[in-house]
């Protein structure tokens, strides 16, 4: 162990087992999910509680050393590692799930308990959490909750920001402010909840969260949907939206993105013929909705053809060509990375756009295209272009940006996406972020470079 005064701070805040300076256990800490980002960490200390975290960062302050947040690491704009030099302070121990206040809805959890781990402790009860992804395995509710993180779900219920009813933070001073009551309805001045969630680390760490739950429903039907293009799945979205009160999730992916993941996964193909354009559905309520979809499907437009599942094994099974993108497409190199939005009626010009924008900017780049179709957002995966990263970037963002989209639709803007926040943000907005961070984290501690340069 290091020792410094800070370092012998940080022991008397958690502990020596909980302060890591082993250089090959601290390496762990330090490479993003992508394996594109790194960061060089001076230690890792690993609080239990709010009290821990704010004597952590209140000896951070002192130090003048920056405070860099890490959850399950999940992220994927490379806002999770740390900056060289910063103490690295991992919520893997904040794992505290409290009594599920089944007549409220809702439920107190530590920020490092995973997505899982909550849905585990609600299931049995009836209840669930409104926002799911194929990372719940090893994502936080901190890190959702920081990245304000979307998933397969936002159709019915909205994103991370709308299951947040409340949190507790420590901010750049080692201040806690705690805001847990979860009350609904709550006009007292300021949302200082909204404020921090979606803020990606920069204005406050996150200890704790009191999370609105939604019914479980134990009728599900998911049916995977073969249509010709873009158009065609937002054609059918549309339909389905209007026709089902229970949809609950609407997923896009395409005849490549298929072929890469039946190579990793080896699964087997889902139709009889290879078609262009895929939509998985899921639909939720309290009866079997399986009739009603099969009947929607029956007079929905472009239906070229289709497979409905309501057993869990079935289900399970359309979900996995769908969920297994990410990885399947890690797994083929090291992608360059974008996760966009584009106002729906724009959604066909922009994905046919695209391909001929990246071959612009690399022309042996293999573009991979995936998204959640109601939201018009699409995550661009671009693979073989890594050493035209940027020019890739810049070339996708601006294109998405000339439809009036959005250039983090879910993940968040990082360190990955900083540079081209102008394209989403006005300057009149920018600087009111940057006036709040200032009045927040006056040192810019924490989580430098992150969002904001
Ligand atoms: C296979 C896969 C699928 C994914 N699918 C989706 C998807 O569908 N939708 C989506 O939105 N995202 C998705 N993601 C991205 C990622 O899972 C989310 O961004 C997730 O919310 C990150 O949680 P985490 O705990 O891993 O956070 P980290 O990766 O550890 O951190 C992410 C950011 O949050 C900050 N942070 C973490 N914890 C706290 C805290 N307690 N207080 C303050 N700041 C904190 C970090 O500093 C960093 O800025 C996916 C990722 C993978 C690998």
């Amino acid at each position: 162990m290091t020792g410094g005064i800070l370092e012998q701070h940080l022991v008397e805040a958690v502990g020596t087992a909980h302060l890591l300076t082993d250089p090959g256990v601290v390496a762990s800490y330090e490479t993003d999910w992508t394996g594109r980002f790194h960061g060089r960490a001076r230690c890792v200390v690993r609080p239990a509680d709010t009290a821990q975290v704010a004597r952590v960062v209140h000896a951070c302050a002192v130090a003048d050393v920056p405070v860099c947040v890490q959850g399950g690491n999940t992220g994927l704009v490379g806002a999770s590692v740390p900056v060289d030099g910063a103490v690295l302070l991992s919520t893997a121990r904040l794992t505290d799930i409290g009594a599920v206040d089944e007549l409220s809805a809702q439920v107190t959890v530590g920020a490092g308990v995973t997505l899982a781990a909550v849905q585990e402790r609600v299931r049995p009860l009836g209840l669930d959490v409104g926002v799911d992804f194929a990372a719940r395995d090893s994502c936080t509710v901190g890190g959702m909750a920081a990245t304000n993180a979307g998933g397969e779900r936002v159709l019915r219920y909205g994103t991370t920001r709308a299951q947040v009813l409340g949190v507790e933070a420590v901010l750049a001073d080692g201040t806690v402010v705690s805001r847990l009551a979860g009350l609904p309805k709550d006009n007292t001045g300021y949302d200082v909840v909204s404020l921090l969630v979606g803020s990606e680390g920069t204005l406050g760490i996150i200890t704790k969260l009191r999370l609105r739950l939604v019914p479980l429903f134990p009728g599900r039907a998911v049916a995977l949907v073969a249509v010709e293009d873009t158009a065609g799945a937002v054609a059918l979205v549309r339909t389905l939206r209007e026709m089902l009160p229970s949809l609950e999730a609407a997923e896009l992916f395409f005849a490549d993105g298929l072929d890469l993941v039946r190579e990793k996964t080896g699964l087997p193909a889902p139709f009889a013929r290879r078609h262009p354009a895929y939509v998985l559905v899921e639909c939720a309520q309290r009866a079997d909705p399986t009739d009603d979809l099969l009947a929607a499907l029956g007079e929905a437009p472009g239906v070229l053809d289709a497979t409905v599942a309501a057993d869990v094994r079935g289900r399970h099974a359309l979900w996995a060509y769908r969920e297994s993108h990410t990885e399947s497409i890690n797994a083929a190199g090291v992608p360059v990375k974008l996760d966009v939005a584009v106002p729906l009626p724009a959604l066909s010009d922009c994905v046919a756009a695209l391909p001929k924008t990246i071959a612009s900017a690399c022309p042996t780049a293999r573009p991979i295209l995936f998204g959640h179709v109601n939201e018009g957002n699409l995550h661009v995966n671009v693979l073989d272009a890594l050493d035209r990263a940027e020019p890739v970037e810049d070339a996708v963002l601006r294109l998405v940006a000339s439809y009036g989209g959005s250039i983090s639709a879910e993940h968040g803007v990082g360190r990955a996406k900083r540079g081209w926040l102008e394209l989403s943000r006005s300057a009149a907005e920018i600087e009111m972020m940057r006036g709040i961070k200032r009045a927040l984290d006056p040192g810019g501690l924490l989580n430098p470079g992150v969002l904001l340069d």
